[in-house]
């Protein structure tokens, strides 16, 4: 997050706060407000039944203390209930007998009746409030909500920009952190003191991230390095034979040894590229698996075929069951590949006179791929490292048989671009055996 963009977030974290927290001021005002108006309209209409109780039952008195003086006692009633601010209003049918003197009616005037019966008469008596005292009151909490109403966005604003800021703030160290970190320095890890559970996850899998990126910087490097060490001894091997060979006059047989020499040396060579860019290929994602339909149990014939001679020239046995048709979809190139490279470590790592089994095995919808020699096998310790790049087990014996120690690597690749694996069972002096297992 750049910094204006850290600062519009900001922005808008204050804006949302401010719009939450003025929605919720307008809507509790609101609230605060008709519950208050209905409250002191319930007050006049209280305040007016009990009078008009009062003035009913007090025309009942006086009409009997006047002796059925009905002018009289009305005029006595609404006299005394004259110190009450309200009006009142008494009539027989339609002809008033007394009133206080007259104000215009407001339209909301709240109007409380009775009607008094004595012997021969039916009195109506009015009481009428106007609710003008209400709106008053009304008028001057209205006036409280509207002054508040700015200081109190403006407070809210303050609070929500000091908020978003503060949560802010250790993404910023974050980001901070983040920026010093180089392709030199992938070891560091950011560090926030007392994050936030939310921030402590992000942290967190930043931190992942980096590991992960430290890991497979870390790789690539012990490749190149690799690479390099191994790119180095046949190129000086053949710039060696060069040199002897042109520091003076030789023989043809001479020349040709030194040519052949030059020769084996740079098919070594090619054939290190060819895994090198293979395995590059392969962790860059650019290979494509040319996907056709075969029969697996062809390709391993055939692939047993093509070492026969090389078997047969170290004085080995190799046995092939590959039994009968066994159709697989996947990239017959690289199965082949596959098998080769596990044929040929057989072949390289089993003394004259041994034995190596080639088996092809389905059941269910998986198909087993073994090869099986008494060569001489791999300590447990090697055993958990041969499929990594460039790893020998028992460097002497390797090197001097040619291996670069990529073989089983493009192996486990090439089972694992199946979706399959490839596993090793092996014991020191009897022998080892590789299985690879693929879905069909
Ligand atoms: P290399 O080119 O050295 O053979 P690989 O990746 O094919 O590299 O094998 C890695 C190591 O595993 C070899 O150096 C060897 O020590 C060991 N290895 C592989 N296959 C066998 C085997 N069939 N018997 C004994 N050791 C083996």
């Amino acid at each position: 997050m750049n910094r204006l963009g850290m600062r519009s977030f900001r922005a808008r974290l204050t804006a949302l706060y401010l719009a939450f927290f003025s929605l919720l001021f307008l809507l509790f005002s609101a609230f605060l407000y008709s519950e208050l108006s209905r409250s002191l309209t319930a007050r006049v209409d209280e305040t007016l039944a009990s009078e008009a109780d009062t003035a009913a039952g007090l025309l009942q008195d006086e009409y009997q203390e006047m002796k059925g003086d009905r002018l009289l006692a009305a005029h006595e009633v609404v006299s005394d209930m004259k110190l009450h601010s309200d009006r009142v209003e008494i009539r027989e049918g339609s002809t008033l007998l007394a009133a206080t003197a007259r104000t215009a009616a407001g339209a909301d005037d709240r109007v409380a009746a009775r009607t008094v019966q004595v012997p021969g008469h039916t009195f109506r008596v009015e009481i009428r409030a106007s609710l003008e005292p209400v709106r008053a009151e009304l008028a001057l909490v209205r006036r409280a909500i509207l002054i508040a109403l700015p200081l109190l966005l403006l407070l809210a604003g303050a609070g929500g920009y000091l908020l978003a800021t503060r949560s802010l703030r250790p993404l910023g160290w974050m980001a901070e952190q983040a920026r010093r970190i180089t392709g030199s320095n992938l070891d560091t890890r950011i560090q926030i003191d007392h994050a936030a559970a939310e921030l402590a996850t992000l942290v967190t899998s930043f931190n992942e991230l980096l590991s992960r990126l430290d890991q497979s910087f870390e790789t690539m490097r012990r490749f190149v390095a690799d690479a390099s060490h191994e790119l180095r001894t046949p190129i000086s091997v053949i710039r060696g034979e060069a040199d002897v060979a042109l520091s003076q006059p030789r023989s043809e047989a001479e020349y040709k040894e030194s040519l052949t020499t030059i020769l084996d040396e740079a098919r070594r060579l090619s054939r290190l590229v060819d895994d090198l860019l293979n395995l590059a290929r392969a962790d860059a994602g650019h290979v494509r698996l040319q996907t056709q339909d075969f029969y697996l149990n062809e390709l391993l014939a055939e692939c047993c075929r093509s070492v026969q001679t090389l078997a047969a020239a170290r004085r080995l046995t190799l046995e092939c069951r590959a039994g009968g048709d066994l159709q697989f979809t996947g990239d017959e190139q690289l199965l082949r590949r596959l098998i080769i490279n596990l044929l040929d470590n057989a072949i390289r790592y089993t003394p004259s006179g041994g034995k190596i089994a080639a088996v092809l095995e389905s059941s269910g919808g998986t198909v087993q791929l073994s090869v099986a020699d008494t060569g001489v096998g791999i300590g447990a310790a090697d055993a958990q490292h041969v499929f990594e790049r460039f790893y020998r087990a028992g460097e002497a014996r390797s090197r001097q048989d040619g291996g670069f120690g990529l073989g089983l690597a493009i192996v486990k690749w090439i089972a694992e671009s199946h979706a399959g694996a490839v596993a090793c069972a092996s014991s020191p002096g009897q022998g080892s055996t590789f299985t690879v297992t693929l879905p069909r």
